[in-house]
């Protein structure tokens, strides 16, 4: 029984996100996507609310369940007996953080970290990204799913 995370900020889930899921998905018996619950960051979403939309929008993965986590990835990894941290890795800048992290989380807990390459569609993709061009005006329908982008709109509205 391999079970692996998907960690993330996920402020709102999107396409590209959705895409990372999905492959881990197929690939491993269990998918864990963990929602960080960031105190010293302002999110546009609460955590309870992007834990919603990502259940809402993960539902046709019987294997994807969705949690929220405070601190240490490790320990949550150390928690919920998780293999391995699953990171999707967009374009070279991504790289020298995510190595080091990977590193560190090894060196800390001995927990692996396998790096998966965006789908080239979404390579691009970004939720400030999203939540930027949303504000003004921006078309960012074919970017998030649906429900998703109800959720922004409205938001985006009452600020
Ligand atoms: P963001 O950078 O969008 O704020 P998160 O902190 O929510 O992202 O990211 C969680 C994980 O999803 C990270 O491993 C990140 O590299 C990955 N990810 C985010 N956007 C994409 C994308 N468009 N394609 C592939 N992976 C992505």
């Amino acid at each position: 029984m391999i079970r692996v995370v998907c960690p993330g900020s996920f402020d709102p889930v999107t396409n590209g996100h959705l895409d990372i899921i999905g492959r881990s998905a197929r690939l491993h018996d269990e998918v864990i996507v963990a929602v960080l619950r960031n105190i010293s960051k302002t999110t546009l979403f609460t955590v309870e609310e992007r834990v919603e939309m990502l259940r809402e929008v993960t539902k046709e993965h019987p294997n994807v369940r969705v949690e929220h986590f405070n601190g240490l990835i490790v320990d949550f990894c150390r928690a919920h007996d998780v293999a391995a941290i699953v990171k999707g890795l967009r374009a070279v800048s991504d790289f020298d953080y995510e190595m080091q992290m990977a590193q560190m989380n090894y060196n800390q807990a001995g927990v692996e970290t396998m790096f998966m390459t965006t789908n080239p569609l979404y390579a691009f993709l970004s939720s400030s990204l999203v939540k930027e061009f949303a504000r003004y005006g921006g078309d960012v329908a074919g970017l998030v799913p649906e429900p998703v982008l109800r959720k922004l709109t409205e938001r985006l509205a009452t600020q």
